[in-house]
């Protein structure tokens, strides 16, 4: 039987990091919030998000204008400082006005750890703040090293060997702490992922985007420094546990589907035959490296569909899409819960962003795991040999995986006992991952308990 919702008059501003990663899961906590009874309005920063209505289910959605894309005039720590100024300005703005308008005055600033400054806001205003961290605990572990300086960059003695993880080698770790000598520009952006710490001890709430039992020992390690809330995985109630009726998509794209079809195309293929391949919102391939995926999917004679941003098209081989045609499809965006839902997939090439291998795992879809850059390889090292849901391609000295690499981890992905042994794994994972969003489940009790004091709080 449901439990009775708490029914309660406290209003929760959600704040995204403006990033396709980083709206999904925030929007979807945003939902579950609201399932438990409190009000909750989102607040995108963006002139992107495509978004022809004002609700989502019971979520209230405000969008705010900000222009990231010129983010690529001016320096990241530039862009960095216009952000926070923007977002101080008007969202201090935007719970005035909330508060005079909507008869429900704001009580707490759900924020995204990659804007710690919000706390700030919330301190200001007297409300509560909470911090969601959209990164797997294991990568979190790595930034709290750092920023408590336990972790010097370049690391003094490898492979790492923390107490929580396993023996971490240096392409295990984020990119940012691997690549920093040979690459200055990191320098800013790992400051930006390591500042994720700076209101860790003081923020009210701290909420991880991972379920216990997926990361046990990193969790309770960070937990050993302050208290800290899983309450993943954040995906969409239909594909977990059904507690929220019709929620079959995070609700807030800020790319175009295109085409339409996915579905009915997978429909029109056998069971667990077809090859997904997706490298997120942000990643971008060289053309060698395209090609050789293109190569590598058609020596592996399976069927593929293969999400490639429109901004990325051009460096797909010439005639590559036209020539695959009935045996591939190639999408510039893709319904990617739906597809990774559709029994027809069978394999998922993916760069191992959290919220697609979250995505993955919950679903019970293999994976091969292709990292390219920030949390990605730690991701890919749990996939590989932690959770061994999937397998990692090794690059040749020039760091392209090759076609036959590409061929290979595909079969080992697809075929023989290691692909059985794969996807037992695999099923296993999607069980607890269930089991963590259930009613009365490890996630779901976080959630549930967060709502309660919020709502005792405000009244
Ligand atoms: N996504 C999608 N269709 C696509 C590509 C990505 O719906 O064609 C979604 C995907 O389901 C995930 C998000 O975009 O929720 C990407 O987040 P992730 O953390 O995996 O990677 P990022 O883009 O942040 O690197």
């Amino acid at each position: 039987m449901k439990k009775q919702k708490i029914m309660s008059e406290s209003h929760v501003l959600v704040i995204p990091y403006p990033a396709q990663g980083h709206i999904n899961p925030l929007i979807q906590f945003s939902k579950r919030l609201a399932s438990k009874g409190l009000r909750v309005t989102a607040v995108i920063f963006s002139s992107q998000a495509l978004l022809d209505h004002t609700h989502l289910g019971s979520v209230e959605v405000v969008t705010l204008d900000f222009h990231i894309y010129e983010a690529a005039k001016i320096s990241v720590d530039d862009y960095l400082k216009q952000f926070q100024a923007t977002v101080t300005r008007k969202l201090t703005e935007l719970v005035a006005e909330l508060n005079s308008s909507s008869g429900y005055p704001i009580s707490c600033l759900v924020y995204d750890s990659m804007m710690p400054w919000v706390l700030e806001i919330a301190r200001h205003l007297g409300l509560i703040g909470a911090s969601f961290f959209t990164q797997s605990c294991a990568v979190d572990t790595v930034y709290y090293h750092i920023h408590e300086g336990q972790l010097k960059i370049p690391p003094e003695k490898l492979p790492l060997t923390f107490s929580s993880q396993p023996v971490l080698e240096i392409t295990d770790l984020p990119s940012f702490v691997q690549g920093l000598q040979s690459k200055p520009e990191y320098s800013s952006l790992l400051n930006f992922v390591v500042s994720q710490f700076s209101t860790f001890m003081e923020a009210d709430w701290i909420f991880v985007n991972t379920f216990k039992a997926l990361e046990e020992e990193a969790v309770n390690w960070l937990a050993s420094h302050r208290s800290i809330r899983p309450i993943g995985p954040m995906i969409p109630s239909f594909y977990l546990d059904k507690q929220l009726e019709d929620d079959k998509e995070y609700g807030l794209s800020l790319f175009k589907p295109n085409p339409d079809g996915c579905n009915e195309w997978l429909d029109s293929k056998e069971t667990a035959s077809v090859v997904y391949v997706s490298f997120g919102t942000l990643a971008t391939l060289g053309e060698e490296q395209m090609a050789e995926i293109a190569w590598g999917l058609k020596r592996s004679d399976c069927c593929f569909l293969w999400a490639v941003r429109e901004s990325e098209s051009t460096k797909l081989p010439r005639g590559f899409a036209e020539e695959s045609s009935g045996k591939g499809l190639v999408v510039t965006w893709s319904p990617q819960l739906e597809v990774l839902a559709h029994k027809s997939v069978g394999c998922f090439i993916t760069h191992c962003g959290w919220n697609s291998t979250l995505e993955a795992l919950s679903l019970g879809v293999p994976m091969m795991a292709m990292p390219q850059w920030t949390d990605q390889p730690t991701n890919a090292k749990y996939i590989a040999d932690v959770w061994q849901v999937g397998v990692r391609v090794k690059a040749n000295e020039k760091g392209i995986v090759t076609k036959e690499e590409v061929e290979r981890c595909i079969r080992e992905v697809m075929e023989g006992e290691r692909g059985n042994e794969i996807r037992r794994n695999s099923e296993k994972w999607m069980k607890l991952a269930q089991t963590a969003a259930d009613e009365g489940g490890s996630s779901d009790k976080n959630i549930e308990e967060f709502a309660t004091e919020v709502a005792c709080k405000s009244k």
